[in-house]
C-alpha cells in the first residue's frame, strides 16, 4: 500500500510540475550558456578598457553608444536604434588640489574631487577656516555668523550597522546633494563633504549635486574629501578649531549637447505590443571607467538578449535592452525614454535594471502590485539551485522609474552590497574589480527572471481592480 502511495505521489508531482521542469530547463540552459559562451565580460572590458569613464557629453559617452550599437547589430536583434537626447556637459578640468594649513607655511594635502555640477574656485582657491556639520540641519543650529566666510565641512559617515549599503548611502547622500545649496544660504564660501564610502582609504567620491534654485553667481563650490582625509581633517580640527583648509578647482558647465539612448529589440512572438525593458546607463562619472557604475548593468542587460538568441528562445513579449544615457547628472535619458514610450502609446509590462555594481546576484526588489509580487515570489524554487533569494518589495532603478504606471512591474537586480561603495564614483571603479562570474551570474538572473515573465506574462491592472 505504501509503496502504490509512493509512485501515486511520485507521478503526481511529476505531472503537477510538468511545466515547471520546462522552466527548470531553460533556466539551467540560460546560466549554462552565460557561464561558457558569455560575452559580458569582453562587452565590459572594451567599455572600460578601450574607452573608459562616460560621462555625459564627453567623446567617450560618444564611443560608448557607437560601440554598443555595433555590438547589438552583431547579435541579429529585430531592430537596433539610437534614441537621441540633450544631456549636460560638465567638465572637471584641471585635477583638483586641496591641503590643510595648521600653522602658516606648514601644509598637508588631501585628496579631493569635485562634485558633478559643482561651480570652480576663484582661479587662486579659496583658503578658510572650516566649520565641522554632521549635516544639513547642524546649519541652522549654528546660525549664519558661525558659518559666514567658512567652508563647510560635512562629516557625518555612512551608518556601518545599515546590512544594505544603499541604506547607508540613502541615509548620507543629501549632505553631497544639497550640501552647498544649503550652507550657500548662510554665506559659506564653500563646501566639503566626507565621500560616500564606508571604507576608510585615500579615494575621494564624486557625485550628483543641486543648487536648487541658487542663481549662478551666488553657488558657492563643492567638493568630496576621501574618507581618511575626512578623519584627518576632523582630528587636526579638534586639537585646533582655527586652522585653514585650502582648495582649488576648475570644473565648469557647458551648454547641453545631443546624445543617444541605444536600444535593440527582440520582437514578440505572439504579443509584439507588451514591452519588457531590461537596461542599465551607459554614461559614467569620469574619475575611474565605470566598470561597477554601470557598465556591469549595460553588458548584462545586453547579455539578456543574447542569452535569449543562444538558447533558441523566442520571446513572446517583445524584450528591448535599454542603454540609457546621462542617469548620472540628469537623468534625460530616463525621461526621454519615457516621454517617447508614453507619446506613442507603447504598452510596457515589465522592466528591469542592473544599476548596482557587478557583484554576486542575491536577487531583486520590485516596485508593482501585490499581486504580482505574489506570482513572481511562486518562482522563487526556481532560483534556488542558484543561491537566488531575495524577492523583495523596494526599489527598482533611477532610469526605469519615470516609465512607472499602475499596471507596470518594475524590478531592480540585486546583488551582494558589501564592496559596492569601495567603488562608487571613484577613481577605482574599474574593470579589475568586476569578478567574471558574479558579472555572469547577474546576466543570468535577470534572463531567467524575464523569461518567465514572458512565459507566463504579468497580472494587468485592470484584472486586477476588476
Ligand atoms: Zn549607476
Amino acid at each position: 500500500m505504501r509503496g502504490i502511495v509512493l509512485v501515486v505521489l511520485l507521478l503526481l508531482s511529476g505531472s503537477v510540475f510538468y511545466g515547471q521542469s520546462e522552466d527548470e530547463k531553460q533556466i539551467r540552459a540560460i546560466y549554462d550558456a552565460a557561464l561558457t559562451k558569455g560575452k559580458a565580460y569582453d562587452w565590459l572590458n572594451h567599455l572600460s578598457n578601450q574607452i573608459g569613464g562616460r560621462l555625459s557629453g564627453s567623446v567617450q559617452a560618444q564611443q560608448a553608444v557607437d560601440y554598443t550599437r555595433q555590438q547589438l547589430d552583431s547579435l541579429g536583434l529585430d531592430r537596433v536604434w539610437l534614441q537621441p537626447v540633450m544631456v549636460p556637459k560638465w567638465v572637471r578640468g584641471t585635477p583638483e588640489f586641496a591641503y590643510i594649513e595648521t600653522k602658516p607655511g606648514l601644509t598637508t594635502n588631501v585628496p579631493i574631487c569635485a562634485l558633478g555640477g559643482s561651480v570652480a574656485t576663484p582661479e587662486k582657491g579659496i583658503k578658510a577656516n572650516i566649520v565641522e556639520v554632521q549635516g544639513i540641519a547642524d546649519l541652522e543650529k549654528l546660525g549664519r555668523e558661525k558659518i559666514e566666510g567658512k567652508i563647510v565641512f560635512y562629516n557625518r559617515p555612512m551608518d556601518p550597522t545599515q546590512i544594505s549599503t544603499f541604506a547607508a548611502y540613502s541615509g548620507c547622500v543629501d549632505q553631497r546633494y544639497s550640501g552647498a545649496e544649503e550652507a550657500g544660504k548662510y554665506g559659506a564660501l564653500g563646501v566639503i563633504v566626507r565621500s560616500m564610502n564606508l571604507r576608510l582609504d585615500d579615494y575621494p567620491h564624486t557625485g550628483s549635486m543641486s543648487y536648487g534654485e541658487i542663481p549662478v553667481e551666488n553657488r558657492i563650490p563643492a567638493a568630496a574629501i576621501s574618507t581618511k582625509g575626512a578623519e584627518l581633517l576632523s582630528t587636526t580640527l579638534k586639537l585646533n578649531p582655527n586652522i585653514s583648509f585650502y582648495f582649488k578647482q576648475s570644473c565648469k558647465q557647458l551648454p547641453d549637447v545631443e546624445s543617444y539612448n541605444v536600444i535593440g529589440e527582440i520582437r514578440g512572438s505572439t504579443h509584439p505590443e507588451e514591452i519588457m525593458v531590461v537596461g542599465g546607463h551607459l554614461d559614467s562619472w569620469d574619475l575611474g571607467d565605470g566598470s561597477h557604475d554601470d557598465g556591469a548593468g549595460c553588458v548584462q542587460s545586453m547579455e539578456v538578449l543574447r542569452l535569449f538568441k543562444e538558447t533558441g528562445y523566442r520571446p513572446k513579449r517583445t524584450l528591448r535592452v535599454v542603454l540609457f544615457m546621462n542617469e548620472e547628472n540628469g537623468l534625460r535619458g530616463g525621461n526621454k525614454y519615457a516621454e517617447v514610450a508614453r507619446s506613442k502609446n507603447e504598452h510596457h509590462v515589465f522592466a528591469l535594471e542592473s544599476d548596482s555594481g557587478g557583484f554576486t546576484p542575491r536577487g531583486f526588489s520590485f516596485d508593482c502590485s501585490e499581486e504580482n509580487l505574489k506570482q513572481i515570489q511562486s518562482w522563487k524554487p526556481l532560483f534556488e539551485p542558484y543561491l537566488i533569494h531575495m524577492f523583495v518589495e523596494g526599489y527598482s532603478g533611477a532610469d526605469i522609474g519615470p516609465l512607472k504606471n499602475e499596471g507596470l512591474v518594475l524590478a531592480g537586480l540585486r546583488p551582494d552590497s558589501q564592496r559596492y561603495f569601495d567603488h562608487h564614483h571613484a577613481e577605482n571603479d574599474t574593470f579589475e574589480h568586476v569578478n567574471k562570474r558574479e558579472l555572469e551570474l547577474g546576466a543570468a538572473t535577470m534572463a531567467s527572471l524575464v523569461y518567465l515573465i514572458d512565459k507566463y506574462g504579468t497580472v494587468p491592472q485592470s484584472v486586477i481592480k476588476g
